[in-house]
This record gives C-alpha cells, structure tokens and sequence, in this order.
C-alpha cells in the first residue's frame, strides 16, 4: 500500500486537520521528515498553504483544530500545536493548547521547528555558532576550561551531555563532567 494509500485509510479521505475532501496531498511535517506515514499527514490545499505561507493565515480556518487537536496520531497532534502556538496572540488558540496533552516525544518534535520558541523562553541560549540550545542536549567544549572553585579544568573535546539551561541568562548552561556539575559559558561549546 502507498503512503497515500495508507493515509487516505487513516483519515477516511478527509483533510486531518479541517475534514475538507478537497484537494488533498500528503503534508510531511518538517524539520525532517522521512516520509513515513507516522512523520505525514493527509491535508487539503488551504490548510497546507496556510501552515507553509503564514502571511497567509485565515485564523478562523483553524478553529478546526478544536476538532482535530483530539486526533490520536501524533503527526496531527504535532501539527495542530504549532499552528495554535503561532496563532495564540488571538487567545482562543492558547485556550485549545492549555488543554492539549503531548507525549513528551510529541512535544520534543513538535517543537522541532523552533515554533514559539522566541516568544516562550525570551533568554535564548545559543552555541559558538549560534545554534540554539535546548535542554538536554549535548555539546562538546572548544577549549579547556578551568572549573570554578576547584583545581579541575574541563578539556577542549569533552562532551557534555543533558544539559540544563539558565532560565536567566542566555550566556550560562549547566552540565556534567565527569561526577561534577559545573556552569559553562554558552561561548565555549558547540551543540553535537
Ligand atoms: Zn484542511
């Protein structure tokens, strides 16, 4: 069975997040979709243009996802939460998500795309490069970097992983290395 196939069968022909029969396609969900059926969703063109273009948004349209925030797919609940999280200045929206319900694995893809991250965490931590930190990620040290109050320095190369962020300043997350917690300045590090 095709990927159309299956979806088409999963959703009964209809568009996953507004129930449209019209002019549907498979929407696979970014950053990086496989192409599976778990990582797509059937959607009708007008919901697809306005979750690809968002200058395009008719915020009425998606009331729909009253309905489809329910969905037990995964894919659709990840969807449905990025389109309330950008669309939640208008309220309502914020209503439906402070009643949704993610798996913690759902909320981690569904976040994947960095929708609402600027406004939910105004401190924004960021690597060497400028890539955005997360916690519990793992990064690696550019330098030695000697630990405070203790004689240790951390070598240029050690992984760090599951980190924890400041939640007030951007500069400083926190990490183990080795059996020792120590603050490392955002700077030193590179996300892995
Ligand atoms: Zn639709």
């Amino acid at each position: 069975m095709s990927i159309l196939n299956k979806l088409q069968d999963r959703s009964g022909s209809k568009c996953e997040l507004c129930a449209s029969e019209e002019n549907l396609s498979i929407y696979k969900l970014p950053p990086m979709p496989v192409g599976t059926v778990d990582d797509s969703i059937l959607a009708c063109g007008t919901c697809i243009d306005q979750i690809e273009n968002p200058d395009n948004v008719n915020v009425n349209h998606w009331r729909c996802l009253n309905d489809s925030m329910w969905s037990e797919v995964p894919a659709v609940q990840v969807v449905a939460w990025r389109m309330l999280t950008r669309l939640r200045a208008e309220g309502w929206p914020q209503d439906l998500l402070d009643m949704m319900y993610l798996d913690d694995e759902s909320l981690k893809w569904a976040k994947a795309t960095g929708e609402g991250l600027e406004d939910e965490h105004k401190v924004i931590h960021r690597d060497v490069n400028g890539v955005i930190l997360q916690a519990g990620d793992s990064v690696v040290l550019i330098k030695d970097l000697k630990v405070k109050g203790s004689s240790m320095v951390a070598k240029q190369g050690t992984a760090v992983r599951r980190i924890s962020l400041d939640p007030e300043n951007e500069k400083y997350i926190e990490g183990k290395v080795g059996p020792t917690q120590i603050v490392i300045i955002t700077d030193y590090v590179k996300k892995l």
